[in-house]
């Protein structure tokens, strides 16, 4: 067996999500919206399964789709991609990364990785051969400077693994950050691996920023995006790779022997929504931004300590002010009496973890945030909090 993944244990996402499920806690974990999604996409799948094509589309995505991407960030992101040399479409972003990282790296190669990173990132880089260089980074604005850099990069680097907005921290890297990290790219002559499925779940106005925009990372950027979080449909597993023609065809070489290509289906209706108008995408983030702003007001009442949150569906309780240093104990507490999940943000870390910072969901309905408010202060008031 394969020693890497035989060491692992079961994600905290499922780990959490089982346990909310036993303990029919609200489940505040597992970062999914608790609507059914927009009607009119889910519609054009589903006409799609019935009338349309479902046998194996092109390995690349469907052109529909893929010219549907191109425009879409020509409209949002001021980028322009030649859809037949510069996008595929994959099984969600996890395979996107995957496929990404194996067609990047060779074994011994240096990876940079900033922590807290998405839980799948690190076995990825591990077993594609990579060796990771981590950068932390401590809330409350999770933000890198040249001497962490200075201390990651090194004549080994080949890759680096970027996610903004960035998940579980709710932060946006600024463009001034990004510019610093490409002056190291460039310096060492690596590749960007950008995880942007939180680019549409944006806050207070700010824009996010693709890496693909900034001109002197165009030809070495591997952009990664998910239309489960561009349309909340997590369930879906449809992702896009964009990068220059030299990276994207050696990307896709990997994509074909992972799963060839993605239901054929929900392409189509992926291709629909990315053309929908811009209040259907400023309208989402209007009524997550208002769901945010319920959540966090709540717990502020609680005496809690909210970190704040720019953009995507999380929301961080710090547990410092509370005398508490150990997230993971917290939360097991929080599921099992307070009938309440929430995600330790230390599993997003390899060392030097932060413990302190609790992740909550807030892209629930009302009345599921007000119940968890409520038995949260039920448990604070118990506690003595
Ligand atoms: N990257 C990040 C940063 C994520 O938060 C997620 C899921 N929430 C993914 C990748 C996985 O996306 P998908 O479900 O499209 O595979
Ligand atoms: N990305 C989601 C989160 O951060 C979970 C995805 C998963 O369960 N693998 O909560």
């Amino acid at each position: 067996m394969n020693k890497l993944f035989a060491s692992l244990p079961t994600t905290v996402f499922e780990t959490m999500s089982q346990l909310a499920r036993e303990h029919e806690a609200i489940n505040l974990g597992q970062g999914f919206p608790d609507d059914p999604g927009p009607d009119d996409v889910r519609q054009a799948a589903a006409v799609a399964v019935y009338e349309g094509w479902n046998q194996y589309p092109p390995m690349p995505g469907l052109p529909e789709l893929r010219q549907a991407i191109a425009a879409h960030y020509a409209r949002f992101q001021q980028v322009e991609l030649d859809w037949q040399q510069e996008v595929l479409v994959t099984s969600g972003a996890t395979e996107a990364l995957a496929a990404s990282l194996l067609a990047l790296i060779e074994p011994g190669d240096e990876v940079v990785l900033f922590q807290p990173m998405y839980d799948a990132y690190l076995p990825l880089v591990q077993r594609a051969g990579g060796v990771p260089r981590f950068v932390t980074l401590e809330p409350p604005h999770w933000r890198f400077g040249a001497e962490q850099l200075e201390r990651a990069f090194t004549p080994r680097t080949r890759v680096v693994l970027l996610n903004t907005p960035l998940n579980p921290a709710g932060a946006i890297v600024a463009r001034e950050d990004l510019e610093l990290l490409a002056d190291f790219v460039e310096r060492h002559d690596a590749t960007v691996i950008c995880d942007e499925v939180w680019e549409h779940i944006t806050f207070d106005g700010e824009e996010h920023c693709s890496l693909l925009s900034i001109p002197r990372l165009r030809e070495r950027t591997v952009k990664i995006g998910s239309a489960g979080k561009i349309f909340s449909l997590t369930g879906w597993k449809v992702g896009l790779v964009a990068a220059a023609p030299p990276l994207l065809t050696v990307v896709a070489r990997a994509h074909q022997y992972l799963t060839f290509t993605t239901p054929p289906n929900l392409q189509v209706a992926v291709a629909y929504g990315l053309g929908k108008e811009e209040s259907f995408f400023t309208g989402q983030r209007e009524r997550l931004q208002a769901q945010r702003d319920r959540f966090a007001k709540g717990l502020e009442q609680l005496g809690l300590k909210v970190l704040p949150c720019r953009a995507t569906y999380f929301l961080n309780v710090d547990i410092a002010p509370l005398g508490l240093s150990d997230d993971v104990a917290f939360c097991a507490q929080l599921v099992r009496e307070a009938g309440v999940a929430a995600i330790p943000v230390s599993a997003f870390y390899a060392e030097e973890k932060v413990t302190t910072a609790v992740r909550f969901c807030f892209a629930k309905a009302d009345e599921v945030l007000d119940g968890a408010l409520e038995r949260l202060a039920d448990f604070v008031r118990r506690e003595g909090l």
